[in-house]
């Protein structure tokens, strides 16, 4: 297959060609999918495309009518593609459901850790020979209650990991894991009481309509004074200008975050000769109780193989004429010209 891989950083491509072994054409296009780049898709059979770009309804139209039919997302989130327009447009779309939830897991841990024990404070501290630790208190894991939203592949590897430490744990999931029940302890509750108890909260769902503003103003207002939170999951999963106001007021003691709402115009790019315009994540960055990473919780050596294993598998399934393992659904095997045409 002849494939466009939007958004290739340095970092995927050398994994994307081992994986790959020659078997597909590959080309690395360093820009994501938008509005602006879509037009280079013209003439490929596939493209790959990763949590930055942008697969809405406009632009999958686009593609479709440049003769795409088949979408590899390298992420286990698929809210940046507009799930039900490609489905009408009968394009084959796969993710990498689990490339490994430790990755992300570990990586919240580690936002955690940093904040409770301050030990980005202290740190910059010592780069200034200042090696006083007035203000550096945190406090034991050991014994508080870990509230944990989502308690999927990534929220059940939190749970296990917290589990070591001697957390108690609580959780919040449409769907109860009896499994984790019985291992860690946790006891599933509703959002509301999961916020008044716990001292961690730490977000694992996808982000889709019902989980948008999941963390907002009301249950800010429930949280516990000084209660760490930490989002790897996605921005949007808390607004985040609520989650500002509760730091600001001293009600949340501290942010660690992977993913920011508004991460597009920004996360992922060296802005070193730019300008922050966004007042938002420039208060956010201001603050020394909030901890930001560019949204690279995945970023581990296991977690890049298995996403450039996965993409590759898709494009050898399709080339076969076969449904790859990991689509996000099945469309019936037809034969389709232009399936631009065939939207309402
Ligand atoms: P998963 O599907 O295994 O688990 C998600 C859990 O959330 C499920 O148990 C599901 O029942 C629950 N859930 C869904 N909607 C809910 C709702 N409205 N209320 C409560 N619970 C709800 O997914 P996962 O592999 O654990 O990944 C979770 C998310 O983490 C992904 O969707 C992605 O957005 C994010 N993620 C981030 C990174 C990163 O680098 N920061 C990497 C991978 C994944």
């Amino acid at each position: 297959m002849k494939v466009l891989v939007y958004s290739s950083y340095s970092f995927i491509i050398p994994y994307l060609e081992k994986a790959n072994q020659g078997k597909h054409e590959l080309f690395f296009e360093r820009r994501a999918l938008s509005l602006k780049t879509v037009e280079k898709a013209q003439g490929f059979d596939a493209i790959s495309i990763f949590s930055s770009d942008d697969a809405s309804e406009k632009v999958l139209k686009e593609l479709a009518g440049l003769g795409i039919r088949y979408i590899a997302l390298r992420s286990t989130g698929f809210d940046c593609i507009a799930i039900e327009t490609a489905k009408k447009l009968k394009m084959q779309v796969v993710n990498v459901p689990e490339y490994s939830p430790n990755a992300i897991a570990e990586h919240a841990l580690a936002l955690l850790l940093a904040l409770n024990r301050k030990l980005i404070i202290s740190n910059d501290r010592i780069r200034n020979n200042n090696f006083s630790i007035e203000g550096l208190a945190g406090f034991d894991l050991f014994g508080k209650t870990i509230g944990i939203v989502g308690t999927g592949k990534i929220g059940s590897v939190m749970a296990r990991i917290c589990k070591g430490i001697g957390c108690k744990l609580l959780g919040y999931d449409l769907v109860e894991d009896p499994i984790l029940q019985q291992e860690t302890g946790i006891v599933y509750t509703s959002l509301t009481k999961l916020c008044e108890q716990a001292d961690v909260i730490t977000l694992h769902t996808p982000l889709n309509s019902q989980t948008h503003h999941l963390i907002n103003e009301a249950m800010v207002k429930k949280m516990k004074p000084g209660v760490i939170l930490i989002n790897t999951a996605r921005g949007a999963v808390v607004d985040t200008k609520a989650i500002l106001k509760g730091l600001t007021a001293g009600k949340i003691g501290a942010l660690g975050m992977d993913v920011y709402e508004f991460e597009k115009t920004c996360f992922f790019q060296d802005c070193t000769q730019k300008n922050i315009e966004d007042p938002l994540l420039k208060a956010l960055i201001s603050l020394p109780n909030v901890l930001i990473t560019s949204h690279h919780a995945f970023l581990t050596k296991e977690a890049l193989t298995n996403i450039a294993k996965d993409t590759i598998e898709a494009f050898d399934y399709w080339e076969k004429g076969e449904n790859a393992p990991h689509e996000l659904y099945k469309i019936p095997k037809t034969k389709i010209i232009n399936p631009i045409k065939q939207m309402p």
